[in-house]
Protein backbone atom coordinates (compact mmCIF):
# COMPACT_ATOMS: atom_id res chain seq x y z
CA UNK A 1 0.00 0.00 0.00
CA UNK A 2 1.70 3.11 -1.33
CA UNK A 3 1.20 6.25 1.25
CA UNK A 4 2.21 9.67 1.60
CA UNK A 5 3.57 10.31 4.87
CA UNK A 6 2.86 13.24 7.03
CA UNK A 7 6.63 13.64 8.04
CA UNK A 8 5.90 16.59 10.88
CA UNK A 9 4.36 20.08 12.06
CA UNK A 10 5.33 22.66 10.12
CA UNK A 11 5.89 26.50 10.33
CA UNK A 12 6.05 28.93 7.50
CA UNK A 13 5.90 27.77 4.04
CA UNK A 14 5.75 23.78 3.18
CA UNK A 15 8.03 21.75 1.63
CA UNK A 16 7.66 18.88 -0.57
CA UNK A 17 10.26 17.04 2.43
CA UNK A 18 7.39 17.80 4.79
CA UNK A 19 6.15 14.55 3.45
CA UNK A 20 7.67 11.37 2.11
CA UNK A 21 6.24 8.43 -0.30
CA UNK A 22 6.58 5.03 1.06
CA UNK A 23 5.91 1.78 1.11
CA UNK A 24 3.60 -0.27 3.50
CA UNK A 25 3.78 -3.43 3.79
CA UNK A 26 0.69 -4.28 5.75
CA UNK A 27 -2.48 -5.75 4.17
CA UNK A 28 -5.01 -3.67 4.53
CA UNK A 29 -8.70 -5.56 5.89
CA UNK A 30 -12.05 -4.42 6.92
CA UNK A 31 -12.33 -5.68 10.53
CA UNK A 32 -14.61 -8.93 11.23
CA UNK A 33 -18.20 -6.54 12.09
CA UNK A 34 -16.84 -3.14 10.92
CA UNK A 35 -19.53 -0.81 9.46
CA UNK A 36 -16.66 1.11 7.25
CA UNK A 37 -15.65 0.94 3.69
CA UNK A 38 -12.44 -0.38 2.15
CA UNK A 39 -11.66 1.62 -1.02
CA UNK A 40 -9.17 1.86 -3.76
CA UNK A 41 -8.50 5.69 -4.47
CA UNK A 42 -8.97 7.24 -7.76
CA UNK A 43 -8.17 10.73 -7.32
CA UNK A 44 -6.87 12.76 -5.06
CA UNK A 45 -7.88 16.97 -4.05
CA UNK A 46 -5.28 19.19 -3.14
CA UNK A 47 -6.79 21.88 -1.01
CA UNK A 48 -5.42 25.05 0.44
CA UNK A 49 -7.35 24.21 3.49
CA UNK A 50 -4.32 21.43 4.52
CA UNK A 51 -1.96 24.32 5.16
CA UNK A 52 -3.88 24.93 8.53
CA UNK A 53 -3.45 21.18 9.25
CA UNK A 54 -0.16 20.55 9.15
CA UNK A 55 -0.06 22.72 12.19
CA UNK A 56 -1.65 22.08 15.85
CA UNK A 57 -4.48 23.28 15.64
CA UNK A 58 -7.26 24.67 17.97
CA UNK A 59 -10.23 25.15 16.65
CA UNK A 60 -13.64 23.96 17.65
CA UNK A 61 -15.52 22.69 14.38
CA UNK A 62 -12.55 22.64 12.03
CA UNK A 63 -10.85 19.78 10.86
CA UNK A 64 -7.89 17.84 12.83
CA UNK A 65 -4.64 18.44 12.54
CA UNK A 66 -2.74 16.09 10.09
CA UNK A 67 -1.17 13.30 12.53
CA UNK A 68 3.01 12.93 12.19
CA UNK A 69 3.81 9.72 10.69
CA UNK A 70 0.52 8.65 9.56
CA UNK A 71 -0.77 9.26 5.81
CA UNK A 72 -2.18 12.87 4.73
CA UNK A 73 -5.89 12.81 4.89
CA UNK A 74 -8.11 14.70 2.53
CA UNK A 75 -11.14 14.68 -0.35
CA UNK A 76 -10.65 11.94 -3.05
CA UNK A 77 -12.98 9.67 -5.12
CA UNK A 78 -12.56 6.14 -4.98
CA UNK A 79 -14.02 2.73 -5.20
CA UNK A 80 -16.04 0.73 -2.72
CA UNK A 81 -13.70 -2.80 -2.49
CA UNK A 82 -15.75 -3.83 0.51
CA UNK A 83 -18.29 -2.32 2.54
CA UNK A 84 -20.07 -3.04 6.19
CA UNK A 85 -22.01 0.04 5.56
CA UNK A 86 -25.69 -0.25 4.21
CA UNK A 87 -25.22 2.82 2.24
CA UNK A 88 -22.36 1.43 0.04
CA UNK A 89 -21.89 -2.28 -2.06
CA UNK A 90 -18.73 -3.32 -3.60
CA UNK A 91 -17.64 -1.41 -6.74
CA UNK A 92 -19.70 1.35 -5.79
CA UNK A 93 -17.75 5.01 -6.58
CA UNK A 94 -17.41 7.91 -4.51
CA UNK A 95 -16.73 10.98 -2.93
CA UNK A 96 -15.21 12.16 0.21
CA UNK A 97 -12.78 12.42 2.88
CA UNK A 98 -10.12 9.55 2.19
CA UNK A 99 -6.24 8.67 2.67
CA UNK A 100 -2.92 9.57 0.23
CA UNK A 101 -2.07 5.89 -0.30
CA UNK A 102 -3.59 3.44 -2.63
CA UNK A 103 -6.14 1.48 -0.24
CA UNK A 104 -7.85 3.12 2.64
CA UNK A 105 -10.04 1.85 5.27
CA UNK A 106 -13.26 4.91 5.66
CA UNK A 107 -14.73 4.29 8.87
CA UNK A 108 -17.23 7.03 8.90
CA UNK A 109 -18.89 6.62 5.36
CA UNK A 110 -21.99 8.33 6.55
CA UNK A 111 -20.05 11.48 5.53
CA UNK A 112 -18.90 9.88 1.95
CA UNK A 113 -20.89 11.11 -1.10
CA UNK A 114 -22.13 8.17 -3.57
CA UNK A 115 -21.29 9.25 -7.08
CA UNK A 116 -24.75 8.90 -9.16
CA UNK A 117 -23.61 10.45 -11.95
CA UNK A 118 -20.67 9.06 -14.48
CA UNK A 119 -21.13 10.66 -16.98
CA UNK A 120 -18.79 13.84 -16.61
CA UNK A 121 -14.95 12.93 -15.98
CA UNK A 122 -14.48 11.31 -12.21
CA UNK A 123 -11.81 13.38 -11.08
CA UNK A 124 -14.40 16.12 -11.12
CA UNK A 125 -16.18 15.07 -7.76
CA UNK A 126 -12.74 16.62 -6.37
CA UNK A 127 -13.37 19.85 -7.55
CA UNK A 128 -16.16 21.27 -9.60
CA UNK A 129 -19.14 18.37 -8.48
CA UNK A 130 -16.94 17.72 -5.15
CA UNK A 131 -16.23 20.26 -2.16
CA UNK A 132 -14.79 23.40 -4.34
CA UNK A 133 -18.18 23.29 -6.25
CA UNK A 134 -19.71 23.68 -3.06
CA UNK A 135 -17.75 26.36 -1.59
CA UNK A 136 -18.39 28.44 -4.61
CA UNK A 137 -22.34 27.57 -4.98
CA UNK A 138 -22.68 27.97 -1.19
CA UNK A 139 -20.58 30.80 -0.93
CA UNK A 140 -22.20 32.85 -3.75
CA UNK A 141 -26.01 32.07 -3.56
CA UNK A 142 -26.41 31.71 -0.08
CA UNK A 143 -23.79 34.49 1.60
CA UNK A 144 -23.26 36.86 -1.12
CA UNK A 145 -27.11 37.83 -1.14
CA UNK A 146 -26.73 38.50 -5.01
CA UNK A 147 -28.64 40.49 -7.14
CA UNK A 148 -28.90 40.77 -10.99
CA UNK A 149 -26.62 43.39 -12.30
CA UNK A 150 -24.36 43.84 -9.62
CA UNK A 151 -20.58 43.89 -9.52
CA UNK A 152 -18.49 41.06 -8.11
CA UNK A 153 -14.53 40.92 -7.79
CA UNK A 154 -13.32 37.64 -7.23
CA UNK A 155 -9.41 37.29 -6.28
CA UNK A 156 -7.35 33.70 -6.78
CA UNK A 157 -10.19 33.48 -9.71
CA UNK A 158 -8.99 31.07 -12.00
CA UNK A 159 -8.77 28.61 -8.86
CA UNK A 160 -10.44 25.61 -7.73
CA UNK A 161 -13.58 27.84 -6.39
CA UNK A 162 -12.78 31.21 -8.22
CA UNK A 163 -14.04 29.62 -11.65
CA UNK A 164 -17.08 28.68 -10.59
CA UNK A 165 -17.92 31.63 -8.40
CA UNK A 166 -17.29 33.52 -11.35
CA UNK A 167 -18.93 31.24 -13.94
CA UNK A 168 -22.06 31.17 -11.65
CA UNK A 169 -22.15 35.45 -11.19
CA UNK A 170 -22.12 35.51 -15.16
CA UNK A 171 -25.00 33.13 -15.72
CA UNK A 172 -26.84 34.69 -12.79
CA UNK A 173 -26.12 38.34 -14.72
CA UNK A 174 -23.80 40.10 -13.08
CA UNK A 175 -20.54 42.11 -14.03
CA UNK A 176 -17.46 40.14 -13.25
CA UNK A 177 -14.51 40.57 -12.69
CA UNK A 178 -11.25 38.20 -11.45
CA UNK A 179 -7.28 38.88 -10.12
CA UNK A 180 -5.25 36.08 -10.94
CA UNK A 181 -0.95 35.27 -10.65
CA UNK A 182 -0.45 35.07 -14.27
CA UNK A 183 -0.66 36.54 -17.83
CA UNK A 184 -1.97 32.68 -19.15
CA UNK A 185 -4.61 32.52 -15.61
CA UNK A 186 -6.18 36.04 -17.08
CA UNK A 187 -6.56 34.66 -20.55
CA UNK A 188 -8.79 32.04 -19.17
CA UNK A 189 -10.17 34.54 -17.03
CA UNK A 190 -11.37 35.96 -19.86
CA UNK A 191 -11.55 33.99 -22.96
CA UNK A 192 -12.48 30.35 -21.18
CA UNK A 193 -14.53 31.41 -17.99
CA UNK A 194 -15.97 34.85 -20.10
CA UNK A 195 -15.22 37.24 -16.95
CA UNK A 196 -16.02 40.71 -18.17
CA UNK A 197 -12.46 41.83 -17.21
CA UNK A 198 -9.49 40.42 -15.24
CA UNK A 199 -5.80 41.99 -13.83
CA UNK A 200 -3.03 40.14 -13.40
CA UNK A 201 -2.08 41.13 -9.40
CA UNK A 202 1.58 40.45 -9.41
CA UNK A 203 1.88 43.04 -12.44
CA UNK A 204 -0.31 45.51 -10.55
CA UNK A 205 2.14 48.28 -8.70
CA UNK A 206 -1.27 49.89 -7.37
CA UNK A 207 -4.13 47.55 -6.94
CA UNK A 208 -6.51 50.06 -5.83
CA UNK A 209 -5.72 51.67 -9.20
CA UNK A 210 -6.38 48.38 -10.64
CA UNK A 211 -9.65 47.62 -9.29
CA UNK A 212 -10.66 51.41 -9.94
CA UNK A 213 -9.77 50.57 -13.75
CA UNK A 214 -11.68 47.08 -13.37
CA UNK A 215 -14.71 48.57 -11.54
CA UNK A 216 -15.15 52.75 -11.89
CA UNK A 217 -18.44 52.24 -10.19
CA UNK A 218 -17.11 50.00 -7.30
CA UNK A 219 -17.92 46.56 -5.92
CA UNK A 220 -21.06 45.29 -4.97
CA UNK A 221 -19.63 41.73 -4.33
CA UNK A 222 -16.36 40.62 -3.22
CA UNK A 223 -15.96 36.84 -2.88
CA UNK A 224 -12.40 36.33 -0.92
CA UNK A 225 -9.85 33.95 -1.44
CA UNK A 226 -6.58 35.81 -0.52
CA UNK A 227 -6.87 38.22 2.19
CA UNK A 228 -3.76 40.57 3.13
CA UNK A 229 -3.51 43.73 0.71
CA UNK A 230 -6.12 42.75 -1.74
CA UNK A 231 -8.54 43.01 0.99
CA UNK A 232 -7.42 46.30 1.85
CA UNK A 233 -7.53 47.54 -1.36
CA UNK A 234 -10.98 46.22 -1.96
CA UNK A 235 -12.39 47.85 0.79
CA UNK A 236 -11.69 51.09 -0.32
CA UNK A 237 -13.74 50.28 -3.64
CA UNK A 238 -16.67 48.56 -2.45
CA UNK A 239 -20.34 50.15 -2.23
CA UNK A 240 -22.67 51.13 -0.36
CA UNK A 241 -24.03 47.55 1.23
CA UNK A 242 -21.83 45.61 -0.30
CA UNK A 243 -21.14 42.23 1.17
CA UNK A 244 -17.95 40.35 1.00
CA UNK A 245 -17.82 36.84 1.38
CA UNK A 246 -14.60 35.54 3.85
CA UNK A 247 -13.80 31.74 1.55
CA UNK A 248 -10.15 31.62 2.31
CA UNK A 249 -7.07 33.70 2.75
CA UNK A 250 -4.37 31.96 1.54
CA UNK A 251 -1.60 34.63 1.21
CA UNK A 252 -1.90 34.58 5.14
CA UNK A 253 -1.40 30.90 5.40
CA UNK A 254 2.45 30.42 5.40
CA UNK A 255 3.16 33.82 7.36
CA UNK A 256 4.11 33.83 11.44
CA UNK A 257 2.65 36.88 11.49
CA UNK A 258 -0.49 37.84 9.75
CA UNK A 259 -0.60 41.25 7.98
CA UNK A 260 -2.69 44.29 9.06
CA UNK A 261 -5.77 45.53 7.78
CA UNK A 262 -6.10 48.93 7.78
CA UNK A 263 -9.36 50.04 6.02
CA UNK A 264 -11.50 47.90 8.10
CA UNK A 265 -13.66 51.15 9.11
CA UNK A 266 -14.96 50.87 5.24
CA UNK A 267 -17.43 48.06 6.82
CA UNK A 268 -18.35 51.28 8.94
CA UNK A 269 -19.08 53.88 6.47
CA UNK A 270 -20.32 51.82 3.83
CA UNK A 271 -22.79 49.70 5.98
CA UNK A 272 -21.15 46.40 4.32
CA UNK A 273 -21.84 42.95 5.68
CA UNK A 274 -18.59 40.67 5.87
CA UNK A 275 -19.14 37.23 6.34
CA UNK A 276 -16.95 34.02 6.32
CA UNK A 277 -18.16 30.55 6.14
CA UNK A 278 -17.50 26.68 5.74
CA UNK A 279 -18.40 24.52 3.42
CA UNK A 280 -19.14 21.73 5.48
CA UNK A 281 -22.53 23.68 6.90
CA UNK A 282 -23.76 23.90 3.64
CA UNK A 283 -23.73 20.08 2.01
CA UNK A 284 -27.21 19.53 2.79
CA UNK A 285 -27.69 21.87 -0.21
CA UNK A 286 -25.64 19.16 -2.41
CA UNK A 287 -28.67 17.74 -4.49
CA UNK A 288 -29.79 21.02 -5.10
CA UNK A 289 -26.60 22.19 -6.64
CA UNK A 290 -26.34 18.92 -8.61
CA UNK A 291 -29.45 19.53 -9.98
CA UNK A 292 -28.41 23.10 -11.02
CA UNK A 293 -25.01 22.23 -11.88
CA UNK A 294 -25.09 18.92 -13.79
CA UNK A 295 -27.15 20.57 -16.90
CA UNK A 296 -25.35 23.24 -17.11
CA UNK A 297 -22.19 21.10 -17.75
CA UNK A 298 -23.92 19.26 -20.58
CA UNK A 299 -25.25 22.51 -22.14
CA UNK A 300 -21.37 24.04 -22.12
CA UNK A 301 -22.90 26.50 -19.85
CA UNK A 302 -20.16 25.78 -17.30
CA UNK A 303 -16.73 24.77 -17.89
CA UNK A 304 -13.63 23.17 -15.78
CA UNK A 305 -10.39 23.63 -15.73
CA UNK A 306 -8.34 20.82 -13.79
CA UNK A 307 -4.57 20.45 -13.43
CA UNK A 308 -4.04 16.62 -12.91
CA UNK A 309 -0.57 15.68 -11.86
CA UNK A 310 -0.46 11.29 -11.69
CA UNK A 311 0.92 9.23 -9.05
CA UNK A 312 1.87 9.47 -5.66
CA UNK A 313 5.30 10.75 -5.96
CA UNK A 314 3.78 14.05 -7.36
CA UNK A 315 1.84 14.67 -5.05
CA UNK A 316 3.88 16.85 -2.54
CA UNK A 317 4.85 18.95 -4.68
CA UNK A 318 1.08 19.50 -6.17
CA UNK A 319 0.37 20.18 -2.91
CA UNK A 320 2.94 22.83 -2.16
CA UNK A 321 2.43 24.35 -5.28
CA UNK A 322 -0.83 25.49 -4.32
CA UNK A 323 0.64 28.02 -2.47
CA UNK A 324 3.36 29.62 -5.16
CA UNK A 325 0.09 29.59 -7.87
CA UNK A 326 1.98 26.83 -9.62
CA UNK A 327 -1.17 24.83 -10.32
CA UNK A 328 -3.35 26.54 -13.11
CA UNK A 329 -7.36 25.91 -12.42
CA UNK A 330 -8.08 22.28 -10.02
CA UNK A 331 -5.33 20.73 -8.80
CA UNK A 332 -5.63 17.14 -8.36
CA UNK A 333 -3.77 13.87 -8.16
CA UNK A 334 -4.44 10.93 -10.32
CA UNK A 335 -3.16 7.68 -8.48
CA UNK A 336 -5.35 4.98 -10.03
CA UNK A 337 -6.71 3.68 -13.00
CA UNK A 338 -10.34 3.82 -12.94
P1 LIG B 1 -6.85 27.46 -5.91
O1 LIG B 1 -7.15 26.39 -6.87
O2 LIG B 1 -7.28 28.86 -6.22
O3 LIG B 1 -5.30 27.43 -5.60
C1 LIG B 1 -4.70 28.37 -4.77
C2 LIG B 1 -4.33 29.66 -5.56
O4 LIG B 1 -4.18 30.72 -4.64
C3 LIG B 1 -3.01 29.58 -6.28
O5 LIG B 1 -3.09 28.95 -7.53
C4 LIG B 1 -2.63 31.04 -6.39
O6 LIG B 1 -3.22 31.59 -7.58
C5 LIG B 1 -3.32 31.70 -5.19
N1 LIG B 1 -2.33 32.11 -4.20
C6 LIG B 1 -1.39 31.35 -3.60
N2 LIG B 1 -0.65 32.09 -2.75
C7 LIG B 1 -1.12 33.36 -2.85
C8 LIG B 1 -0.75 34.60 -2.24
N3 LIG B 1 0.24 34.67 -1.35
N4 LIG B 1 -1.45 35.71 -2.57
C9 LIG B 1 -2.47 35.66 -3.46
N5 LIG B 1 -2.85 34.51 -4.09
C10 LIG B 1 -2.18 33.40 -3.77
O7 LIG B 1 -7.48 27.10 -4.48
P2 LIG B 1 -9.01 26.85 -4.13
O8 LIG B 1 -9.87 27.43 -5.20
O9 LIG B 1 -9.17 25.45 -3.74
O10 LIG B 1 -9.19 27.75 -2.82
C11 LIG B 1 -9.36 29.16 -2.93
C12 LIG B 1 -9.61 29.74 -1.54
O11 LIG B 1 -10.81 29.20 -1.01
C13 LIG B 1 -8.53 29.45 -0.51
O12 LIG B 1 -8.35 30.58 0.30
C14 LIG B 1 -9.11 28.32 0.30
O13 LIG B 1 -8.58 28.24 1.60
C15 LIG B 1 -10.58 28.71 0.30
N6 LIG B 1 -11.54 27.62 0.54
C16 LIG B 1 -12.44 27.80 1.55
C17 LIG B 1 -13.43 26.88 1.80
C18 LIG B 1 -14.43 27.16 2.86
O14 LIG B 1 -15.21 26.27 3.22
N7 LIG B 1 -14.47 28.36 3.40
C19 LIG B 1 -13.49 25.63 1.03
C20 LIG B 1 -12.54 25.56 -0.07
C21 LIG B 1 -11.59 26.53 -0.28
P3 LIG B 1 -2.58 32.88 -8.31
O15 LIG B 1 -1.60 32.35 -9.31
O16 LIG B 1 -3.76 33.53 -8.90
O17 LIG B 1 -1.89 33.69 -7.23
Amino acid sequence: NKQVIFRDFVSGFPKETDMEVRESTTKLRLPEGSSGLLVKNLYLSCDPYMRNRMEKLDVPGYVDSFKPGSPITGYGVARVLESGHPNFKKGDLLWGFTGWEEYSIITAPETCFKIEHTDVPLSYYTGLLGMPGMTAYAGFFEVCSPKKGETVFISAASGAVGQLVGQFAKLFGCYVVGSAGSKEKVDLLKNKFRFDDAFNYKEEPDLDAALKRCLPEGIDIYFENVGGKMLDAVLLNMKLHGRIAVCGMISQYNLEQPEGVHNLMNLVLKRIRMEGFLVFDYYHLYPKFLEMVLPQIKEGKIVYVEDTAKGFESAPAALIGLFSGRNVGKQVVAVSHE
